[in-house]
């Protein structure tokens, strides 16, 4: 697949003011992992909200791309649709989201990665159904299975799981009570995970041909100084970039981000991380670069 240029972006979305012109988004999900919407559905969500450029960016697979990129060029569909994927990493005893964009998706090192990071996937499901199961939840591992069917598992299965079934009132109860890290806190079914380092998610983007950029940054859970040293240690591993506007940034942490980026010499992304259609945030929704950032799709020559 050629790799996407510069040149592919009309100058009203290079603009990007957010509103008239097409709209630009770097960071979305669908059922292939842990969203909630088809390839093909999200795709057409898209264009009902004007999103010229997409990015799928699906936990650690690429077939949510592959199964729009076909629907678009089926059904003709005017969007720019860019090859993306969120890799688990861990640092330090956080996990860290890669996201590789304009990835050649045939790359046989990136695949091999994807390999490795399904087989993890699994096995920690395995190990977080054992631990729920001894919390009184025996069919969770089978039924957070036949949620994700084919598509890659993740926590979000498990915790719909117990949402679905009663045992928890909301999502992030779940995360709260089963799931998730906090700090040095791991709850009942936290599974420490084996994800590949930082500088090999970042390397194996680069061998595709891609850029790298840290997902969202300020959800980390991190002290200033903590996330400095995270980004110091992308900066070294070659990253390329960072996600500068989300959805539910602050302005305060959006000019943050963007001083991180003038500071250390990154390049700046932004995406919703559309999972689900809900009231907070959506496709493209107040997604806009400051005018001091240099985009991501500036390196796409
Ligand atoms: P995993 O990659 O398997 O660790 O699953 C992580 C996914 O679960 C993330 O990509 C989010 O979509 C979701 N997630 C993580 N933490 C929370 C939370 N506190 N509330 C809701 N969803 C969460
Ligand atoms: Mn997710
Ligand atoms: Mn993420
Ligand atoms: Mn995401």
């Amino acid at each position: 697949m050629a790799l996407l240029s510069t040149t592919d972006f009309p100058q009203t979305i290079k603009k990007n003011d957010g509103f008239s012109h097409g709209r630009i988004d770097l960071h979305s999900h669908t059922h292939c992992s842990d969203g909630g919407l088809s390839p093909q559905t999200l795709i057409d969500r898209a264009v009902n909200y004007q999103i010229a450029v997409l990015a799928i960016t699906d936990h650690d697979t690429i077939e949510g791309f592959h199964i729009a990129q076909d629907y678009i060029l089926e059904k003709n569909i005017p969007i720019k649709l860019i090859s993306g994927i969120e890799i688990s990493t861990a640092w330090q005893g956080f996990e860290i989201h890669i996201v590789g964009l304009n990835i050649d998706t045939k790359s046989p090192v990136l695949q091999a990665l994807i390999v490795k990071q399904q087989q993890e996937r699994e096995q920690r499901a395995f190990s977080i159904g054992e631990k729920l199961a001894n919390s009184g939840f025996p069919n969770a591992y089978k039924d957070a299975k036949k949620l994700a069917g084919e598509g890659t598992i993740t926590r979000a299965h498990f915790a719909k799981i117990l949402h679905q079934q009663g045992h928890v009132s909301t999502i992030q109860k779940a995360f709260d009570q089963y799931l998730g890290k906090k700090g040095r806190n791991t709850q009942r079914a936290y599974v420490k995970p084996n994800w590949c380092s930082i500088e090999h998610a970042i390397d194996v983007i680069h061998a595709a041909g891609g850029t790298a950029i840290m997902a969202h940054p300020i959800r980390y859970d991190l002290s200033a100084k903590w996330l400095r040293r995270l980004i110091v240690h992308f900066k070294e591993s070659m990253g390329d970039g960072l996600e500068v506007v989300l959805p539910q940034m602050n302005p305060q942490q959006r000019q943050t981000m963007l001083n991180y980026c003038l500071e250390y010499n990154l390049h700046a992304s932004m995406g919703s991380d559309f999972h689900h259609p809900n009231k907070w945030s959506d496709l493209g929704r107040n997604l806009i670069l400051p005018d001091d950032a240099k985009p991501v799709w500036a390196l796409w020559k």
